[in-house]
């Protein structure tokens, strides 16, 4: 598994402005917010992407729902935020090191983009 930039935070080699952390996962700041509100929840096993993703990798991935809904919760946002996952290049993902984005801190659109 390569290094990547949120690898590198979570090892503390790079500072973040980390906003809840537990034993599976961190949750930072966006460096480059697209939203009032723009967190990244980051798990700390690192996998490239969603669809490299496997059956036994479910409970993480469970975790990391529950941890965005907790953080959301903690930033005041509970009532009203959009979860993306940019998945491959295609899909926009920069960094390969799965994340979620949460966004919000204001009405969301209805549309997707
Ligand atoms: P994605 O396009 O889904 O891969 O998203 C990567 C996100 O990471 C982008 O929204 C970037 O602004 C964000 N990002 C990149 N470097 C950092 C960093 N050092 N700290 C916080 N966020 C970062």
């Amino acid at each position: 598994m390569s290094e990547t930039i949120f690898s590198k935070i979570i090892a503390g080699e790079i500072p973040a402005d980390k906003l809840y952390e537990d034993e599976h996962c961190i949750a930072i700041n966006d460096i480059n917010p697209q939203a009032p509100v723009h967190v990244l929840v980051i798990p700390k096993q690192s996998i490239a992407k969603l669809s490299d993703a496997a059956a036994t990798d479910q409970a993480l991935l469970g975790h990391l729902l529950l941890s965005v809904a907790k953080v959301a919760e903690q930033l005041g946002i509970a009532d009203g935020y959009r979860v993306i996952i940019n998945n491959g290049a295609g899909g926009g993902q920069t960094v390969f090191h799965l994340h979620l984005h949460i966004l919000g801190g204001h009405t969301m659109s209805e549309g997707m983009a």
